[in-house]
């Protein structure tokens, strides 16, 4: 079967995870360089290490900003952008929390699991996208509350509204493409399965099989640059 093409369908939606990022050089969590590989999530990622010590986990926080504001998105990213700018409806859904979909410029985006460069008061619950780095900082001004990171740890559960939109997107669409994603982390490795009950045609994009493979009627073996231009072969608008 020759390779399905972006412009032949009306709904797409793109489902991204840390492979979509990893020619830019954001390390993904399991793969060779994975990151808690080198960092013991329980000390730096989730709420009861948050309680015990928000100076540390602040400072991991720090960290992974770090290593991602020195990354730029990848053509991958630029070619959704223009799938988004040409083609009737795309829509992103994410488990990145690097927020490379939209510094490329794509708008139409579902976050399942936060943003890096937002935060949340702890106690009150307001957002502030780019919040506070500073130590000195880190108490909302409202309510006193420590400001964490507006991210999806280990233990905490998803924003049910982003949740919503998501599967939206997802029972609705004509073609499911999913990037660099493990398909291990639940309640997000749900998701596809409403895609294939609707009959849409299902695509992996991965250099390797993954658990959810068998979902795919399509398997593209490969870095998601080039298996994404494999997909906008012949379409010159999307190939930029
Ligand atoms: P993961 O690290 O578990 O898996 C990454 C997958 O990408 C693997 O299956 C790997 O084979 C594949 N991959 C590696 N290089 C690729 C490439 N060039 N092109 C296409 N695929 C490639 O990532 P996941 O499934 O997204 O794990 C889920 C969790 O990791 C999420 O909760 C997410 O929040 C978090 N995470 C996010 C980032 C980020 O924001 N960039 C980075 C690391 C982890
Ligand atoms: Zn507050």
């Amino acid at each position: 079967m020759s390779d399905p093409c972006l412009r032949d369908y009306q709904r797409i939606v793109f489902f991204t995870g840390a492979g979509m990022s990893a020619e830019s050089g954001v390390p993904t969590y399991r793969g060779a360089g994975g990151i808690w590989k080198e960092y013991d999530y329980r000390r730096y990622a989730c709420q009861s290490a948050f309680d015990r010590d928000p100076a540390a986990v602040w400072e991991f926080h720090n960290f992974r900003r770090g290593l991602v504001m020195r990354c730029d998105p990848n053509p991958g990213h630029q070619l959704i952008v223009r799938a988004e700018q040409q083609l009737p409806q795309v829509t992103i859904v994410t488990q990145n929390i690097d927020g490379l979909h939209a510094r490329a410029g794509s708008h139409k985006i579902h976050e399942l699991h936060g943003n890096l460069w937002r935060v949340r008061c702890d106690h009150c619950g307001v957002k502030q996208q780019d919040g506070p780095v500073q130590r000195e900082q880190l108490r909302c001004p409202t309510c006193d509350g420590w400001w964490r990171p507006d991210i999806v740890w280990f233990e905490d559960y998803l924003d049910d509204a982003v949740v919503q939109a998501a599967t939206a997107a997802i029972a609705g669409c004509d073609l499911f493409v999913s990037i660099g994603t493990s398909a291990v982390v639940y309640p997000a490795a749900y998701l596809p399965q409403h895609a294939a009950d609707n009959g849409a045609l299902c695509v992996e994009i991965n250099p390797d099989p993954t658990p959810a493979s068998e979902l795919y009627s399509v398997h593209l073996r490969g870095p998601a640059t080039a298996m994404l231009a494999r997909l906008a072969a012949g379409v010159p608008e999307l190939l930029g």
